[in-house]
């Protein structure tokens, strides 16, 4: 008999999935350019074009058999290092390369993470609204997700509730920012209250509580905001970084896992990751774009599309009437459903032939997803459905 719970994950796909599903088909039906799908978060700008010159420089001048070939368990020694010196560099952090393990993305990058420092009975924090894989990956590490509001107005972390989360079981929390869904940015105040927390629990129960990091939108910043480096704040933290979004390179699946120097006993922490890697079997990441990573470091795609993609739908939708969370981030849009049930209102959306994802999947209710990583025409396309809309709920003409 096969296994019951990967069977229910395997035969219920996420509701984003469905309704990504759900466009595909009525594109068919009605033309593409009639429906206005926001439910993915695929980046839709192209890669800068120095991944594919370096790629093809890759591919004519380096020996076949290495560039396809395995390469240490934990990747390259020469990319780890490369990234140590950007990082360093960038951020003024103090990472190291013997505490860089390259792997398929972020979602892999977590799952090893979490399997790495989590036992049977753990529990881990996430903040709601969160990333709706959290749950699984927390799950089969063998640990109960816990989740805390974060607060309604900002979407920043509620310490107070954060702190009623956390007792002796606590192993970790996962923090996200640039955040998915809601495209907020933790600013140094609120970053250093919830360490702070962190610290006072850690001493409250005599162990390490480790702070995840998950950044695949750590680039993808706007109004010249800085990022704040989590290893600079926190010392039992670990970070889960991705090339898909900054480099839009979901599907070619690279990323990497920095466990912080100063962690306690940060060399047993990195070989447990390493276990980890080795029994989930995420060992040695795609060769060719581990090459890759050292001359892109640094870039990004061409952020500035998704900016005005942001401008376009938040300008708009804010003077319809919508309540729309402002953005510091990534390329989503969190905005306020028009009735409490969010799943029924995006059921009512799809009348106007816009595919909007319910907040429920992302642990909190009365919100919608709008993921505007797509095509700036289309936005401008979608802006009369989103009126009608509103009208549809409002009594306007
Ligand atoms: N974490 C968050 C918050 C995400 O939004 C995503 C993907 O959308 C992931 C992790 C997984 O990223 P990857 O495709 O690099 O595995």
């Amino acid at each position: 008999m096969y296994n019951k719970k990967m069977y229910e994950l395997g035969s219920h796909p996420s509701a984003i999935r469905d309704l990504f599903e759900y466009g595909k088909k009525r594109k068919l039906e009605i033309g593409e350019k009639n429906v206005f799908d926001f439910s993915l978060g695929n980046p839709s700008v192209p890669s800068p074009s120095i991944v594919n010159d370096t790629l093809l420089e890759l591919i004519n001048n380096t020996d076949p058999c290495m560039l396809h070939g395995y390469t240490s368990a934990v990747g390259d020694v020469m990319v780890r290092e490369s990234i140590e010196e950007y990082l360093n560099k960038t951020y003024k952090a103090s990472v190291s390369s013997d505490l860089i393990y390259l792997t398929v993305g972020a979602a892999a990058s977590l799952t090893i993470s979490l399997n790495a420092i989590c036992n049977s009975g753990d529990e881990v924090v996430v903040l709601a609204p969160f990333f709706p894989e959290y749950k699984v990956f927390v799950e089969k590490a063998s640990a109960k997700l816990v989740i805390a509001d974060a607060n309604k107005k900002t979407f920043l972390p509620d310490i107070s509730k954060l702190e009623s989360c956390i007792n002796k079981n606590t192993k970790a929390i996962i923090i996200n920012y640039p955040n998915n869904p809601t495209g907020v940015m933790i600013d140094e105040e609120s970053l250093k209250a919830l360490c702070d927390l962190l610290s006072k629990k850690e001493q409250e129960y005599n162990h390490p509580i480790y702070l995840i990091s998950d950044e695949p939108y750590r680039e993808l910043l706007y109004n010249n905001m800085d990022y704040l480096f989590v290893t600079n704040y926190y010392k039992n933290s670990i970070v889960c970084y991705s090339f898909s979004k900054s480099l839009s390179l979901p599907g070619e699946r690279i990323g990497y896992i920095i466990v912080n120097p100063e962690c306690e006993n940060s060399k047993e922490v990195f070989y447990a990751v390493c276990g980890a890697g080795r029994s989930l079997g995420f060992v040695c990441a795609p060769a060719l774009f581990q090459y890759m990573i050292p001359n892109c470091l640094g870039y990004t795609s061409d952020l500035s599309i998704y900016e005005a993609n942001r401008d376009i739908l938040y300008n708009n939708l804010t003077s319809i009437g919508y309540e729309v969370v402002k953005p510091d981030g990534a390329f989503y849009l969190f905005v306020k459903a028009l009735e409490t049930d969010a799943v029924k209102f995006c059921e009512n959306a799809k009348e106007f032939e816009l595919l909007l994802v319910p907040s429920d999947s992302f642990g909190v209710k009365g919100y919608i997803r709008i993921s505007y990583c797509v095509d700036t025409s289309m936005i401008e396309r979608s802006l009369d459905s989103f009126k009608a809309l509103y009208d549809s709920y409002n009594g306007g003409n």
